[in-house]
């Protein structure tokens, strides 16, 4: 196994957010497939002596909320292909929003493992409301984390390590 981690999920949960603290100062590579938005990077990281390619998926425009059922298509399936983990994030801020829903439905067509990550957790009160993401139905767990502080990332990846 060549140890790829992707992460998916809609914009603005801080998929890049986590992209950057799982690769730390390493440099990312970015694939520019439309040449307009970029459309995915990759990049290197280790953890408890394990080494991982991640991908950011996201080839909309950055800044914006919208995002189309052909992106999310496209964004899930490129990693249903190259991953061996997926991480799909939400948003405890948020809770669940009908594009998580429409992310887990085309989710539910891969049987590798996912897990969701429910972000912005960045305090113990905010951990609490991971609880609403069972409802979407999918992941074998969800784990709160922080993206931005760093909290749960690391038990995170002590079960992501574990499929390598
Ligand atoms: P992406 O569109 O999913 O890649 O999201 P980004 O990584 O670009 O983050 C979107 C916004 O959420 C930015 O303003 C980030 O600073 C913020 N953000 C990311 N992670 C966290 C976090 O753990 N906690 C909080 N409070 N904000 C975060
Ligand atoms: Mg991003």
């Amino acid at each position: 196994s060549s140890n790829i981690i992707a992460i998916v999920g809609r914009p603005n949960v801080g998929k890049s957010t986590l992209f950057n603290r799982l690769i730390g100062q390493r440099k990312a590579i970015m694939d520019n497939v439309s040449g307009v938005t970029r459309d995915r990077s990759y990049g290197h990281g280790d953890w408890t002596g394990k080494y991982y390619t991640v991908i950011d998926t996201g080839g909309y425009v950055h800044g914006s909320d919208d995002i189309f059922e052909e992106e999310i298509n496209k964004q899930v399936n490129l990693a249903i292909q190259e991953a061996d983990v997926i991480l799909f994030m939400v948003d405890v801020e948020a809770g669940v929003t009908a594009l998580d829903e429409e992310f887990a439905n085309v989710l539910r067509r891969t049987d590798k493992p996912i897990y969701v990550v429910a972000n912005k957790a960045d305090t113990n009160a905010r951990g609490y409301q991971m609880g609403e993401f069972y409802a979407l139905g999918i992941g074998e767990e969800i784990f709160p984390i922080s993206s931005q502080n760093g909290s749960g990332t690391g038990e995170l990846l002590d079960e992501v390590v574990k499929h390598f």
